[in-house]
């Protein structure tokens, strides 16, 4: 059982999320708002909303998804749910973040990326005063061609995008697929992630890394089935951005206690604690360092280590990592000395 002190810790802990999707991070209360502007005051309460996230498995989840995502229908909606995001981690002393955002999600109701972004961005901003917030755009793989979502883009990367991320169905289209795609991301400058090795085996992290050249991985759980591949990984520094819950959730896992990221962290590798979607797998940051310190029994000096690594895989500029931490080990010592 984990003790209110170090339950504190961690809920008081300056903290640094890398993967996680802005519409899988929507606060209920802020959807059942989008529900009643859309559908009426009586279609769904907040007690059915929180059943619905409960599933019974896989296709429910999706399911689910495009079924929220079927509420932001205008531009004034991002900048709404941004808006609540942001106010949400930082009332969990999340201090930076980069977020994804999937504007193939929503092409079809004829909303264009560039204005789909600059929403985002007013929204974020009316908390920038306690939170700094990048943005990563998701391609998702199986949407629309790539290569002009890519252009759009970059039009308005000046609104916070610094990386470019490939999430969506992973069996069926291997990161390989995308390989020119990301050659002209890179070239235009922005960070390359890739989620990889979630649903699909380790060749795909190797594509992963050798066709896209990423910056960093995203999941990469079934690299512990490759010990070539986890010196690689080692070897090379390349940050992976785990999320244990989630892994769980979506049986990319079977248990928390089979989760490769202790092992992980504890060969030196560069890993990181995430949420991925969090309201839709009722997480947060806070659940995901408690759940691994009953599993595996880390102590504050193993969360501290595993901050640190979050602000270290983080794209932001170096005076702005700095900061963050020199913030951490102000609050690590204060509290452990
Ligand atoms: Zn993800």
């Amino acid at each position: 059982m984990v003790s209110n002190n170090i339950k504190s810790f961690i809920r008081d802990l300056p903290k640094v999320e890398l993967h996680l999707h802005l519409e899988g991070a929507i606060p209920l209360n802020t959807l059942l708002q989008l529900i009643e502007k859309y559908m009426g005051k009586k279609h769904i309460t907040l007690n059915e909303l929180e059943q619905k996230f409960t599933y019974t498995n896989f296709d429910n989840f999706i399911d689910t998804w495009y079924w929220k995502n079927s509420f932001i229908r205008e531009y004034d909606d991002y900048q709404f749910i941004a808006e609540q995001v942001a106010l949400n981690l930082a009332e969990q002393n999340i201090r930076y973040a980069e977020i994804y955002f999937s504007p193939s999600d929503f092409t079809k109701i004829d909303s264009q990326p560039q204005e789909i972004a600059t929403s985002i961005r007013k929204g974020l901003n009316k908390h920038s005063d306690r939170i700094t917030i990048n943005l990563i755009a998701d391609l998702v793989r199986d949407s629309e061609p790539k290569l002009p979502l890519l252009n759009k883009i970059s039009e308005v990367r000046d609104q916070g995008i610094i990386g470019i991320g490939l999430g969506g169905d992973e069996l069926q289209f291997p990161p390989k697929l995308f390989t020119e795609v990301f050659r002209k991301a890179k070239k235009m400058g922005f960070y390359i992630t890739c989620h990889a090795g979630e649903a699909a085996g380790p060749d795909y992290i190797w594509q992963a890394i050798r066709d896209l050249k990423v910056d960093r991985i995203g999941h990469g759980t079934s690299a512990i089935k490759d010990k070539k591949l986890v010196k690689y990984l080692l070897e090379h520094k390349i940050p992976i951005e785990m999320c244990p819950i989630s892994n769980v959730r979506t049986s990319a896992v079977t248990s928390l206690d089979e989760h490769p990221i202790y092992n992980f962290y504890k060969s030196g590798m560069l890993v990181s604690i995430n949420t991925d979607d969090p309201k839709m797998f009722n997480t947060t940051m806070e659940k995901e360092y408690i759940s691994l310190i009953e599993i595996f029994d880390l102590n504050l000096f193993d969360i501290y280590n595993l901050a640190q690594n979050s602000i270290e895989s983080a794209w932001c500029p170096t005076n702005t990592k700095k900061e963050l931490n020199s913030e951490l080990a102000k609050y690590y010592k204060r509290l452990v000395n």
